[in-house]
């Protein structure tokens, strides 16, 4: 059987997780810990970067940083993961969904501005599969309303957008290293600050709300409880797990897109004769090869692709139900712009929500993940792209 994914080990992690170990010092903010922060503030231009236990949690941080309370409003994509809102509901905002672009899975910026109330302070776009969304658009909207902008990167590790690192570019940028993504530490997740106003606060809220990364600078000379916070910062261990795929980092990434090509011009022929849709790259986005998908035509044919993968021994995946019709979202009017309670169906619900949205929808039921990981083969790519010829030509 040819696995969905594969976590990929550079060699190097039990050797540093043993060093991490005997160095004597377990708990977070440790040597392997400023390593990391520092590579990518070094290398990505963060101001600063801050490890997380996952983006979950870097995503939970940047919403207390945004300060927000119950019935403020955040405006995200209904496509993408709960973390992605669930971290601002947990405050307390109302989700405003917004449709996916129709060629790509990321937040419309065409459709941002209709969704903007006073109570709106926050736009969370997230960059599907690494790949960038309009962030000049989404900018100045922020800019034109005064919102906070936060990007959902967690997919989009060295990925670009006009030149300029995705994390870099929004208030808060927010990515993960769970086993599934590029570079992976288990469980694991980082939070950069580029926007000054942010760095102190964000170091406290890291630290239990205490103010005990500047007395170990030396700053302070006793620290105590000053502010909201949790234990958001993760042992040694998962930073030193996470150095040796960083070292590799370039390597992973360079395979990653050899196979990722591969899948492109396989499917090429069966795109030019409208039979599926491949991966829409826009000329400002980077390909950081997170994920391989393809959108067929319908929800049926979908699953009768996924079907005839399997009985050919491959694994392939959907995801994300939209998240406006999830059973948490219609079951709690307080997550939502407005009360409904008369309505039957979750389809004349988000009628009268204005939330039909169409892209979001027409992703969720067609879109289809490839197997994508550094040790998959060129003969299982090829492989994979034999049975999809097959399904469409016979
Ligand atoms: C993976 C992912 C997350 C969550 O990351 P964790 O590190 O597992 O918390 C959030 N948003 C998106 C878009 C993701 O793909």
């Amino acid at each position: 059987m040819i696995p969905f994914n594969k976590p990929f080990l550079t060699g190097k992690e039990a050797h540093y997780i043993y060093q991490a170990v005997y160095s004597g010092k377990l708990s977070g903010n440790g040597v392997y810990t400023k390593k990391c922060q520092n590579f990518f503030e070094e290398h990505y231009g963060f101001k600063k970067a801050l490890m997380t236990t996952s983006c979950t949690d870097a995503l939970e941080m940047a919403a207390i940083l945004c300060d927000i309370k119950p019935g403020d409003e955040v405006i995200a994509p209904s496509y993408t993961f709960v973390s992605t809102v669930l971290a601002f509901v947990r405050q307390g905002a109302k989700i405003m969904f917004c449709d996916s672009c129709k060629d790509n899975p990321n937040i419309d910026p065409d459709k941002i501005e209709a969704l903007i109330t006073e109570r709106t302070k926050v736009i969370v776009p997230v960059h599907y599969a690494g790949v960038a969304c309009d962030m000049d658009r989404i900018m100045a909207i922020a800019d034109k309303y005064n919102l906070l902008v936060v990007e959902d990167a967690a997919q989009a590790i060295d990925s670009y957008y006009k030149g300029r690192p995705l994390g870099s570019i929004g208030h808060l940028g927010c990515f993960s290293f769970h086993e599934t993504k590029n570079i992976i530490a288990g469980e694991g997740g980082l939070l950069t600050i580029n926007d000054d106003r942010f760095i102190r606060r964000s170091e406290i809220i890291w630290e239990k709300g205490t103010n005990r990364s500047e007395f170990f600078r030396g700053e302070v000379n006793k620290y105590g409880w000053v502010d909201n916070g949790s234990s958001f910062l993760p042992s040694e261990l998962i930073s030193a797990f996470l150095w040796a795929q960083i070292e590799n980092m370039d390597m992973i990434q360079t395979r990653r897109k050899e196979i990722w090509q591969r899948y492109y011009q396989g499917l090429a022929c069966l795109a030019d004769k409208g039979l599926l849709t491949l991966p829409d790259m826009p000329e400002y986005a980077t390909n950081n090869a997170h994920m391989f998908y393809i959108v067929c035509r319908s929800l049926e044919e979908r699953t009768r692709l996924i079907k005839h993968l399997k009985d050919h021994e491959i694994l392939s995946v959907f995801h994300y139900l939209s998240l406006h019709k999830s059973g948490f979202y219609t079951s709690h009017p307080e997550s939502r712009p407005e009360n409904c309670q008369e309505l039957t169906t979750i389809d004349e619900e988000c009628a009268v929500l204005g939330l039909d949205l169409v892209n979001c929808d027409r992703f969720a039921d067609c879109l289809l993940r490839l197997p994508l990981f550094y040790e998959l083969q060129d003969d299982d790519v090829d492989k994979i792209l034999a049975e999809i010829n097959r399904f469409y030509e016979g």
